[in-house]
């Protein structure tokens, strides 16, 4: 449906670069089991950046939306994406050499380090980002679930809310 692009991550970093697409939520195989329906769209801007000691980074900018699915009542959930995320692109033998470390190290920035890849995936990382970035347990306000809007059939398969309209009479 949209254009599928990779690049080369540390050569788009050092060189700031930048790139600007669309992606379709339903192109992202990892995301589905999240989602009430596969549908909605991202925009991004992915760019590279001068980083601190002379290393690069890619700046990833998403704007979009998708349905995650509510943990309480299984309807569709409407979920605003919006991030900015940091990266950096590391050589996979320097990434070995300070592994143990680097998630303290770039913690205070924000800056997450990837292996570098000479074919990276783009939708694969704006995939990844928005997985990151969603909630453990997606769920409607209270009150504004579906199920909660059709009380009859709340109140036989829901033995709280038995209690609970015993509890108020
Ligand atoms: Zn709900």
């Amino acid at each position: 449906m949209f254009a599928r692009h990779f690049i080369d991550s540390l050569d788009f970093a050092r060189n700031g670069l930048e790139l600007r697409g669309e992606a379709a939520i339903a192109e992202m195989p990892r995301l589905q089991d999240a989602l009430a329906a596969p549908e909605g769209r991202v925009s991004y801007v992915l760019r590279g950046l001068p980083g601190r000691n002379g290393k690069s980074l890619l700046e990833l900018t998403l704007d979009g939306g998708c349905q995650l699915r509510c943990q309480r009542c299984l309807q569709g959930l409407p979920y605003p994406i919006k991030t900015i995320s940091r990266l950096m692109p590391v050589p996979e033998i320097e990434l070995e050499g300070f592994l143990p470390e680097s998630g303290e190290m770039d913690e205070e920035d924000g800056i997450d380090c990837i292996p570098a890849d000479v074919h990276m995936d783009v939708l694969n990382l704006i995939e990844e980002e928005i997985l990151l970035g969603l909630p453990l347990a997606p769920m409607h306000e209270v009150g504004a679930c579906h199920a909660a809007t059709e009380s009859t059939s709340r109140d036989e398969k829901n033995p709280f809310a038995i209690l609970h309209g015993l509890k108020n009479e």
